[in-house]
Order: structure tokens, then sequence, then C-alpha cells
């Protein structure tokens, strides 16, 4: 195939700083390619790599003759840091892929934006340092970057265009992905991308970042709104509260065809706009007593509008570790019926609940392996009602129509709940992850999901806004920022010191 000749990269972890290191054995389990093999994964029916990526492949493909050059991609959903010799075994892999493909007329690289090691600080950055290094000044170098970035001088300085998402649940990473793949295009005739960076120091509480409504949305708005011939992209992200890094905090990147004054300009009014709203991101909670209350209610009476109850401080999209007990134990000591719970990370039960078979009841012991006090232990009676070998392809939201990997599953029903056992570490995003069971979310009283918000873009045909109780429990993604030991994150930052002042550099 002719045409440019585009290099292609993944590399994508959020990482809470107070989470376990992520180690390639959890990069393996979700995606971990390279060469050839993230090829034929791209092309086939349900891929596992990252949305954005196919979106731009996609895209690329529509546009006209093309020649990828698939390096090398690694994607986790969220963990704590990058273990040191993993991720240089990534920089590494991707740099001397990189160099074995030149020339290259372009580079796209689907990136997170908020990872960190356990030794580097800013691992986006560097991944864009040594490719802007290989392929020089003047080869465009595009990223994706996730809404949630914490991104740094650095990742703007190294890279050509960054595009951050603008939806959160993220139902447009295949759009931005797409995004790319046009704007390649048009660099690739010849248009010149210039970016201006303004970071702000303001760190949005996780629950408080929906799109749908609310100050963030505002803001996202009043960004695309100020678009015109001039601007490539705006980008306004709100950050990784729980990255706990000097990079953190929202920010605002604006790419412009080679209008330096006018992008500077424009991400200056976008940051003050935005600073001026800061009062507007109060998460709103229901404490764990009141939502078992609320539970118990709808278990008793069926002519109740049924809730869904979202753990958000146990998100493993947010490095929680996905089986925090304390939701679970209160709904079953309290006798609450009626109610789902997904998913639950726990390989042992789950591999325990294989052995025993469909039908058998045992004493289950939830986390008999878990370090993290957070966690906690519950141990009940429970019954297999159902078992499945754990891959299973999306079916609505961000991850519709790709294959999502969770290992051994169990259907386990412990008193009035039944929970879903999994085995690989992944936040309740689709309702498959209920429906592959042989559960009928429409027939539960209540729904407990271990996820911070994109679970609503699946389970909407469910459960309106209004129906949804974001529960405080404790969790490593508590979006009460006092209660988080944050250690490195640049003070004084709002809203952790809330008299501050602030404007932006000159
Ligand atoms: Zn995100």
């Amino acid at each position: 195939m002719a045409g440019p000749r585009i290099a292609l990269g993944a590399f994508m972890l959020e990482s809470n700083a107070h989470s376990p290191v992520a180690t390639r054995e959890e990069f393996a389990a979700n995606y971990a390619l390279a060469g050839a093999d993230m090829q034929a994964d791209w092309q086939s029916a349900h891929p596992r790599c990252p949305v954005t990526l196919s979106g731009f492949v996609d895209a690329m493909n529509a546009a006209g003759d093309w020649t990828p050059l698939p390096l090398l991609g690694a994607s986790v959903g969220a963990s704590g840091p990058v273990e040191h010799g993993y991720f240089l075994e990534v920089a590494d892999g991707l740099e001397s892929r990189l160099r074995a493909a030149l020339p290259v007329d372009g580079v796209y690289l689907s990136l997170h934006g908020a990872a960190i090691g356990t030794q580097e600080v800013d691992p986006d950055g560097v991944i864009l340092e040594r490719v802007r290094r290989v392929v020089g000044p003047d080869v465009p170098v595009f990223a994706t970057l996730d809404l949630h970035a914490n991104v740094s001088e650095n990742m703007v300085c190294e890279s050509s265009l960054l595009v951050a998402y603008r939806t959160n649940p993220h139902v447009d990473m295949a759009e931005r992905g797409a995004e790319c793949a046009r704007l390649m295009r048009e660099c690739l005739a010849g248009a010149r991308p210039t970016a201006a960076f303004v970071k702000l120091p303001l760190i949005p509480p996780s629950v408080t970042q929906n799109t749908k409504s609310g100050p963030y949305a505002d803001i996202l708005a009043f960004g695309q709104s100020r678009i015109d011939a001039r601007v490539m992209n705006v980008s306004i992200s709100s950050g990784f509260s729980l990255g706990d890094t000097p990079k953190n905090g929202m920010s605002v990147v604006v790419t412009t065809r080679n209008d330096a004054a006018l992008a500077r300009r424009l991400a200056r009014e976008i940051a003050v706009k935005a600073w001026d709203d800061r009062h507007r991101y109060v998460p709103t909670l229901t404490s764990l007593a009141d939502a078992t209350a609320m539970a118990l209610a709808c278990g008793r009476d069926a002519s109740r509008p049924a809730l869904l109850f979202a753990d958000v401080a146990d998100n493993p999209g947010g490095g929680g570790r996905g089986n925090t007990v304390w939701i679970l134990k209160s709904f079953v000591e309290t006798g609450v019926q009626g109610a789902l719970l997904g998913i639950f990370f726990d390989p042992p039960l789950a591999a325990e609940a294989h052995a025993r078979g469909t039908g058998a009841t045992f004493l289950a012991r939830f986390n008999r392996d878990e370090t993290n006090p957070l966690s906690g232990r519950f141990e009940s009676e429970a019954t297999v009602e159902a078992l499945h070998e754990g891959t299973i392809i999306g079916r609505r939201g961000i991850s519709a129509g790709h294959t999502i990997v969770l290992g051994p599953m169990a259907l386990l029903r412990v008193g009035g709940v039944r929970v879903v056992v999994v085995s690989v570490r992944q936040q309740c995003k689709d309702t498959a992850m209920f429906e592959e069971l042989g559960l009928d979310i429409g027939a539960a009283r209540s729904v407990i999901v271990k996820s911070r918000g994109h679970f609503r873009a699946a389970f909407d045909l469910h459960f309106p806004d209004e129906r949804i109780v974001e529960v405080d429990a404790p969790g490593l993604t508590t979006p009460v920022l006092s209660r988080v030991p944050f250690r490195d994150v640049p003070r004084p930052i709002y809203p952790l010191d809330p008299d501050m002042q602030w404007s932006p550099p000159a």
C-alpha cells in the first residue's frame, strides 16, 4: 500500500498514586501487542486495542491510501504507577521500532496522559520526547489523550497536536481518533499546528466531571464555541484527581493553524473562565447507611423504581481495587433483597467457585488474599449460580464492540445479593458483564456497580440519572479529596487550598 507512512503506538495508563504498582502482567492481561500482532488485532471484528487507535485507523482507511506502521501498544484501564522496568521496555520498544520503520511521514499515539511511574514522574511526556527525538522537528507527532489526562508542559512541547476526549463517559474515543486522522491528512498537506498550554491549579473531584451538564460541560461547550477556521482543536482535560503528581490539575491546550498569539489568547481566556467556575465542582454523595435504607425499601416494595448505586470510591477505572466489601456487607447483613452487584475482583474466589461447580453452596471468603486495608474482608454462605470463562464483547457504552477480558467469572448468590465475581480487575462499564451470566438488569430492585461514571453510557437503558445514587464508602478512588493522602501535588491547589487566588501566567 502506498500513501503516507504513519507510525502507530499506544500507551494507556491512568495512575492512582496510592494504588499497587502496574506490572507487565497486568498490561499483558489487558492489551500488550506489537508489530503485526497489533495490526491483526485492530483488523479483527472485536479488537482489544484502545478505541482511539481503531478510530484513527478506520478514519485513515476511509480517507485514502496510507501505510500503517504498527510499533507497539500497551494499555490497562487504571492502576498504580507503572513499574519502571516495564515502562522502559515500552519506551525502548516504541523508540527502536520507530527507528526501524523510518522514514515516516507522521506518528499517531494513543495515550492516556495520566500515567506516573515508580521512578518516572511523566511517562507520557517521556514517550513523546523519545518519538520526537527519532523523527525530528518537522514530522507531525499526534496523540489522543483521555479527558482525565494530567497534561505536562513536556507533553505539549514534544508533540504537534494533543486531542483530548470531550465526553465523560468517554463515548467519543473513536471520534477523537478520527479527528487526529483528519488533521494528520491536513498537516501532511502542509498545515502547521501551533499549541498553547495553560495549567490550572484546580483538581475537580471525579464525580463532578460529567459532561452532560454542570460546570465541566459548560467549559467544554465554551471551548468548542471558540473554534473557527484558525483553530484546529481545543482540549480541556479535567485531569485525574488521584494522580498525586506535580502535573495534577485541569489543563487547557489550544492548537491553531500556525497562529501562536491566537492560541495563547484563547487558552488563557478558557482557563480564566474555568477558574472562575471552580466553586461549582462539589460532589454530592449519599452515605452508606442512607444507601442501604434506600435499597432495603426498593427490595421490599416492588412499586418503587429500582435504583443504581455507584460505588464511586472503588472504581477500577480510577485505580480502585474493585473489591471493597462495604456495600456488599451492609446490603447482605441488613437483608436487602433483589440486588445485583458487579463486578467484584477476586481471582481466588472465582477459582473456588469454578472448582466447586454450579449449584454448590459454600462459605465464600471475599478478599482472602487482599492486603489493602480499604478493601476489607467479608465471609458469607454463597451459592454458585453460574460460571463463565470471562471473555465477553461489549454491548453498549465505552467498550461497545470491543473485547473485554475478565478471566474466570462466577455468579454467587449471597443472601439477597447476586454478585458477579471476576479474575481481571475492570470497572463495571457494560451491561454484558451481568447479562453474560444470565442476569436480567431490568428485573433487579437495585444494582451496585463498581464504577465512577462510565457505567452511565451503558446502564442508561435501565437507570436515568435521577435513579443513580453515588455512595460514600471507603476506597482508593474516593471523590472526597480531603481524605486523599496527597503528597506531590503542587500547592496551593483548589479545593485543597480553598481560599487561594490565581491568574494565568502572562
Ligand atoms: Zn478518563
